[in-house]
Formats: structure tokens, sequence, C-alpha cells
């Protein structure tokens, strides 16, 4: 068994997987492997600053702006643009379609009831519909 070592996040000492020997940094738990691999990234992004740079003006020269690649990709995938204007047309039918308020003044209720006197005992209502629980008064 290789000599213990301790957990530089936890500080919990741990025997090194056989196979990892030295290399092993952490105890193995989730949350120490993550803060393991978060301190390399950075350590990795300093010792190599400019890896990133001038990547998205790299892409521009090839593929132009964002808009321009969305205007292409449109022109060139008229099936997309068929499905798409589909998509927002059902969707902004459902928005027109939400139900009112329950506070609105357009709230009308119908009531098939032959008693001249109701009580309202509690509305309640979820995004769809509402909820109105009568009592005889
Ligand atoms: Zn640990």
């Amino acid at each position: 068994m290789l000599p213990r070592r301790r957990c530089p996040f936890c500080r919990r000492w741990f025997h090194p997987h056989p196979r990892l020997k030295q290399r092993q940094k952490t105890c193995g738990r989730a949350d120490c492997c993550r803060k393991q691999k978060k301190r390399s990234n950075q350590q990795w992004r300093t010792d190599h600053p400019d890896y990133f740079r001038d990547t998205y003006a790299h892409q521009k020269e090839i593929y132009g702006t964002r808009a321009d690649y969305k205007r292409r990709y449109r022109e060139q995938h008229p099936d997309y643009v068929r499905r798409n204007a589909a998509f927002v047309r059902k969707w902004r039918l459902r928005l027109r379609s939400t139900p009112v308020s329950p506070t609105s003044p357009d709230l009308h209720v119908t009531i098939e009831s032959e008693r001249a006197s109701l009580r309202i005992a509690q509305v309640s209502h979820t995004s769809r519909d509402i909820f109105v629980t009568l009592f005889p008064a």
C-alpha cells in the first residue's frame, strides 16, 4: 500500500490508488475532484493565456457575424423556415388565448340554479382555469 497523503481540499488522509500512485491529487470524493479540476483548468489557462483569444474574430472571418450566419442558414434551409414559422404561429395563438385574469372585470359566471341567492365561498385559479366555489346564502 502506498503511503497515505492528505487531500488539499478536505484535509482528509487517503491512500492513493495503486495505478494512479503519486499522480492522484485528491481523496477521490466528487466535490474534491471538481475543485481539483477547476484548479487545474485555471492553471492551464494561466499557462496558455492566448489559447482562447481571437476565437470569435477567427470564426467571424470564416462564417461572418451571427446574423449573417443565420440569414445564410435560412436561405439554405427553407424547411427550417417553414417549420419555425408554424411553431411561432402556434405559440402566438396560445399566447393570445391565455385566460382572463381572476381580477378582470370581464369575468362572467353563468349559474344554472333555481336558487336566487348564492354565496361565493372560494375563488382560486391556475394559469388556465378559474375555480369558484358557491354555497347557498
Ligand atoms: Zn478530499
